[in-house]
């Protein structure tokens, strides 16, 4: 099986986010940036498939330079190769464009079988990237998985929603996406980490990706942020002082915020 993973470095959900005051977009320096949790599922997930299958994992991120710290995470757990596309002209890219990015990328590796992806990343939380790559692609889409199993020829999710669980089948290759789930993912070992400074990784340009600059980056992007507000600070909140009657209290307090 030959595996494409998504990966994305997101700024830690520990760290204090901000948005830039210039141009409203993350502001990626301010804050310690992670390999995105959920993307270390998807790289178990994948490494399960290929203890079990034979094949290769290829890592696959857009990101600035620094990218590369999240890549050798995945890496060092086990994945096999890497490729990077990094260009200043990336900044901004809205979902649409990513996915097509990424999707020029994922044609760069040859015979992929099946794509993996985190079901919807911490900072940009759209949840819409592996659909739109699947669709970029002509390739079946299972989202939401919280179960994978394959054969080499078809998968076989189970699919988590609101509504219920649906198991769906698709033929390779496919894109699936995986919620937190589907596993839990592994730490790299001491041997995992010093092996991984040595795995190669590729990086593209968008030139080298065949993408045209006018498909990506901020001023190309389909919606604007006009505005931005830092959140306001918490206030004291409300305290009640049970003297018989506190259950009462509260209650009253919830049915005011429209919680009951
Ligand atoms: C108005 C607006 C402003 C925005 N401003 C910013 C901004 O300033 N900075 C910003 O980062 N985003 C911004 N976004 C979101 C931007 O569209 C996304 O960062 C990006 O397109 C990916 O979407 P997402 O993070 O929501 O991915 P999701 O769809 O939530 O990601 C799901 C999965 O797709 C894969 N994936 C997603 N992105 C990548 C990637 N780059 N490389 C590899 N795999 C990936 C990962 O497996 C991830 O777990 C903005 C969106 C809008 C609508």
């Amino acid at each position: 099986m030959n595996i494409v993973l998504l990966v994305k470095q997101v700024p830690d959900t520990y760290s204090e986010r901000k948005l830039s005051a210039a141009d409203h977009t993350l502001d990626r320096e301010s804050a310690d940036a992670v390999l995105d949790e959920i993307n270390e599922r998807a790289v178990e997930e994948a490494l399960l498939i290929k203890e079990a299958q034979g094949g290769e994992v290829t890592v696959v991120c857009m990101g600035p330079d620094r990218a590369t710290d999240a890549i050798r995470k995945a890496l060092s757990m086990g994945a096999d190769k890497a490729v990077h596309l990094a260009d200043e002209a990336l900044h901004g890219t809205d979902a649409p464009a990513t996915a097509k990015a990424l999707a020029k990328v994922i044609g760069t590796v040859e015979g992929v079988d099946l794509v993996i992806a985190g079901n919807e990343a911490t900072d940009g939380r759209s949840g819409a990237v592996p659909a739109m790559v699947a669709e970029v692609l002509g390739w079946p889409q299972l989202t939401f998985a919280r179960k994978v199993e394959t054969d080499g020829s078809a998968v076989k999710v189970e699919r988590e929603t609101d509504a219920g669980i649906l198991t769906v089948e698709a033929g390779l290759p496919a894109v699936v996406s995986v919620t937190e789930k589907i596993n839990e993912p592994r730490y790299p070992s001491f041997k995992g980490i010093m092996a991984a400074k040595k795995k190669p990784v590729t990086a593209l340009s968008l030139a080298d990706a065949g993408i045209d600059a006018s498909e990506v980056g901020l001023a190309n992007a389909g919606s604007q942020v006009v505005e931005s507000a830092p959140k306001p600070p918490k206030s004291g909140g409300v305290k009640v002082t049970d003297e018989g009657e506190g259950g009462v209290q509260v209650a009253e307090f919830l049915a005011g915020e429209k919680l009951l």
